[in-house]
This record gives structure tokens, C-alpha cells and sequence, in this order.
């Protein structure tokens, strides 16, 4: 049996940091009228596999399929199933469904994603993704761009970067694809063979070799911008115009996407980290996509963050500023009779939006009062059978360390006011 490498265990020093994150990136999505969508974990394998391989090369689409982490049932059923990979897919036959004529949709979704990585081990992996279907205006891919700009900079990654490429059209790439077979024919003994199949198979390919001489054979090759037709010249340069106005871009013409599906308006998102640039999420426009999986002609755009790299950098940078603790009370009892007494008035504080802490087993008050201390709370309140007579309760500050009588019917009151002496409100 395989390990599951990066699996996350989400640690209560960890928990406020990640939902900050995901607060802050919720509030800027809901400004631009995106809708949250929760999409199962578990995945029709089929379903994925089509949708990932759609517009993919034999070769590509097998090491593609092979990355997926599928389930095989035990009871031989034959329906596999598989670790959600990505989310575009579902969101597309999602929309498929939904929607009618000239409808617009704007979807996200954050969590785990699950692919094969190193040694084909399986691996855990957080996402966010982003989707806006519906439209083929290119005013739709500047507005999908400059959110993920905005949701980096809200999260203080305030040196973000964009980058640009056109992968072009239907009609115009076929011509960059002849060209670029023929280099890479010309160029093969020049060219590592991962460099020469991954490129042969996929024009678009992220090889991620770092062989340097490959690197120079390439960077002569020809260039995909240069065979943009007259209509996706003029896209580009619109979104390049508008982009202008919004936020600091560079084109880069050897922006590549391992994924086959993507055609016109590419980018990336990336950061300074260590002084090397660091790509933390990208996408583009995929308007072919759909009617080869659902049947139906969805033009979209989309893009994904990286939330691994996120949080990381974020906490590198100490980004995440922790949020004024919660001003709490102590409560414990000298006897077990007293404990339905104990848990009226923590019900009664709860009622007023003030959070307690409980002492389980009966201390001594000296012992309560280091528990109380090591809980960080500032008022402690001890119920004892002969105060109780006399219709009292021991309260005690615990940050000026002095102690007086309240009464019982006044508890509330005496908290709020102690409170206040705090600052704590
Ligand atoms: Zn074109
Ligand atoms: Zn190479």
C-alpha cells in the first residue's frame, strides 16, 4: 500500500491562520458576485479522465491519467472512483446542467485536491478555483485576471505579478504547431529526449527541465504569438490595454500550461520568493472545453491558487496577524453537588456572548487559579456550598490579582463591569 505523502493535519496553531485565509479570499470573491460551490472530494474516474485528456495527445493523456489517484472498489463494482484532481470539470458539467442562453455564472471553490506526485505516491494539495462561464467577451478574461491579482494583494502578497501569453485559436495555431514540429525535428539531437516527447506531443508543455542548453534550443524556436490570427491579435491587445490600467504585466511568450485545454489568454501569478520567482496560481481562457466533454458550447475562463504556496509565503512573511484573544472566564466548584450550578451560569454567560472555561475535577483554589492562568483567563469565578448560602460567589481578577464578592443574582453585571475595567470589550 502506497503512502499519502502530504497529508495535512490541520493543527489549532494553524486552524486560525488557513480559515483568515480563506475569510479574506471569500470576501473579495463575494464583492465580484462569485458564488462558493462545494464540490464532492469523490469523483466519477471516467468523468475525470475525459475531461482531462479532452484535448490531449495520446501520450500526454496516459502519463496524465496515470497521475490521478483512483479508488478501486473491493466488491468489484465497476464504477471507479476517483480523488478530486481538480475542479473544473465538475464545474463544467455542473453548468451544463444549469444553464441557459447567454446565462453567466460565476463559481469558486477551495479545498484539497489530490494527484500522484513524487514516486507516484499519492499526494494532498489546496486549491482555489475560480471559474466564470458563459461569456467570450474578453472584458470577462480582465475581470477574472484582476481578481486574482486583488485576492493575492488583499492577502498582502502586495508584489504580485502577472503574466501573459496567447495560446490563440483553432484556425490560427495549427500553423505555430506545423512550424514548431519541424524545429523541434531540425533540433532533436540538441534537444534531451523528455524535452523533444513532451514538446512533440504538446506544443504548450511546461517540460520543467532545467538542462540549460535545452532551455537556449527552445528559446530560438518559434513563438506562438507570432501566428495569432486578426481576432485573437485583437483580443490580446485588449486585454493587454485594459490590464495596463489595472495591474503591472509582462507577455511571456514561453508562458506554457500542461494542460492542452486553454486557448487564447493564458497567465500566471507570481511572486519574488528567495529572489526567485515563484509561480503561486495562473489560468486562462478554455472555450473548447465544454462541448467536447458536456456537449455544450460554454466559452469560460478560469484560473487557480496555489494555497500551499500561499499560506507558506504568508506565514514566511509574517502575514498573519492574530486576532485579539477572547476575553474568558474561569468557572469551578468546590463540590459535586454544585456542578448543575456550574453549568447554569456558563450557559447564562454563553447568552451573553462571553466564553468560559470549565474546571473539570475539583482543585484547590490555588490549583484552579494556575489552571485559570495557563487558559489566559482574566476573571475567575469559584462556587462554593457556604457562599452560595449567602447568596455570593467568589470572583477573582485574575490580571490585577484581587478578589471580591458578587452576588448571584447580579453575576452578569459584575463580569461586564469587570470586564470593562479590563478594557477587554
Ligand atoms: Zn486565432
Ligand atoms: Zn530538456
Amino acid at each position: 500500500m502506497n503512502r499519502v505523502i502530504g497529508i495535512h493535519q490541520f493543527k489549532p496553531d494553524k486552524v486560525w491562520k488557513w480559515k483568515l485565509l480563506e475569510q479574506k479570499m471569500a470576501q473579495v470573491l463575494s464583492l465580484h458576485d462569485y458564488q462558493e460551490i462545494r464540490l464532492s472530494v469523490l469523483q466519477d474516474y471516467t468523468e475525470i479522465v475525459e475531461g482531462i485528456t479532452a484535448l490531449m495527445h495520446e501520450d500526454e493523456a496516459t502519463q496524465a491519467t496515470e497521475g490521478i489517484v483512483s479508488l478501486s472498489p473491493s466488491d468489484g463494482n465497476l464504477s471507479l472512483l476517483t480523488l478530486r484532481p481538480e475542479g473544473t470539470i465538475s464545474v463544467l458539467h455542473y453548468t451544463a446542467q444549469i444553464v441557459k442562453d447567454s446565462d453567466v455564472h460565476r463559481f469558486y471553490y477551495i479545498g484539497p485536491m489530490f494527484r500522484k506526485g513524487k514516486e507516484s505516491l499519492p499526494s494532498e494539495f489546496h486549491q482555489l478555483g475560480v471559474e466564470l462561464l458563459g461569456s467570450a467577451a474578453v472584458v470577462s478574461e480582465n475581470e477574472v485576471i484582476s481578481l486574482g491579482v486583488k485576492i493575492c494583494q488583499q492577502l498582502g502578497l502586495r508584489d504580485v505579478k502577472l503574466q501573459l501569453n496567447s495560446f490563440g485559436c483553432q484556425d490560427c495555431r495549427p500553423h505555430f504547431f506545423e512550424d514548431l514540429h519541424s524545429f523541434l525535428k531540425e533540433h532533436e539531437s540538441e534537444l534531451c529526449a523528455d524535452c523533444f516527447r513532451k514538446l512533440s506531443t504538446n506544443p504548450f508543455a511546461d517540460t520543467g527541465c532545467t538542462n540549460s542548453k535545452c532551455k537556449a534550443v527552445y528559446q530560438e524556436g518559434p513563438m506562438v504569438l507570432d501566428y495569432l490570427c486578426q481576432s485573437c491579435r485583437r483580443n490580446f491587445s485588449k486585454v493587454k490595454k485594459i490590464q495596463a490600467n489595472l495591474a503591472q504585466y509582462i507577455v511571456n511568450p514561453k508562458l506554457f500550461k500542461n494542460f492542452a485545454y486553454y486557448n487564447e489568454t493564458v497567465f500566471d501569478f507570481v511572486i519574488k520568493v528567495n529572489g526567485q520567482e515563484q509561480v503561486i496560481g495562473g489560468g486562462g481562457r478554455y472555450d473548447y472545453l465544454s462541448r467536447m466533454i458536456t456537449g455544450k458550447n460554454i466559452p469560460a475562463v478560469g484560473f487557480y491558487l496555489n494555497i500551499d504556496s500561499i499560506f507558506e509565503t504568508m506565514e514566511r512573511r509574517g502575514l498573519f496577524m492574530s486576532p485579539d484573544k477572547d476575553f474568558s472566564v474561569f468557572i469551578s466548584t468546590q463540590s459535586e453537588d454544585l456542578d448543575m450550578m456550574l453549568l447554569q451560569i456558563a450557559q447564562e454567560l454563553h447568552d451573553n456572548n462571553i466564553k468560559t472555561v470549565l474546571s473539570t475535577d475539583k482543585h484547590s483554589i490555588t490549583d484552579d487559579i494556575a489552571l485559570a492562568q495557563k487558559a489566559q483567563c482574566e476573571l475567575m469565578l469559584v462556587i462554593r456550598d457556604e457562599n452560595v448560602r449567602e447568596g455570593k460567589l467568589l470572583m477573582r481578577d485574575l490580571i490585577k490579582e484581587h478578589q471580591d464578592y458578587i452576588k448571584l443574582d447580579g453575576i452578569i453585571d459584575a463580569i461586564l463591569l469587570a470586564r470593562k475595567s479590563l478594557n477587554k470589550e
